[in-house]
C-alpha cells in the first residue's frame, strides 16, 4: 500500500497518509481539524456583524 506526505495547513507538521484517504485527509490531527472549523466558524460570524 503506498503512503503519501501531507503537510498540515494549520500547524504545517509534515504527516503520513494512506494514499487512498489522501484526499480526505488534510489535517495531521483531530485537533488541527477542529481548529480549522473553528477558524472557518469565526470568520462565517465575524462576516454577518454589520459595520
Ligand atoms: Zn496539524
Amino acid at each position: 500500500m503506498g503512503y503519501v506526505r501531507k503537510t498540515c495547513p494549520i500547524c504545517g507538521r509534515e504527516f503520513i497518509v494512506l494514499k487512498k484517504v489522501e484526499e480526505k485527509a488534510i489535517y495531521c490531527t483531530l485537533k488541527c481539524l477542529s481548529t480549522s472549523r473553528g477558524e472557518m466558524r469565526r470568520e462565517k460570524v465575524s462576516s454577518f456583524v454589520p459595520i
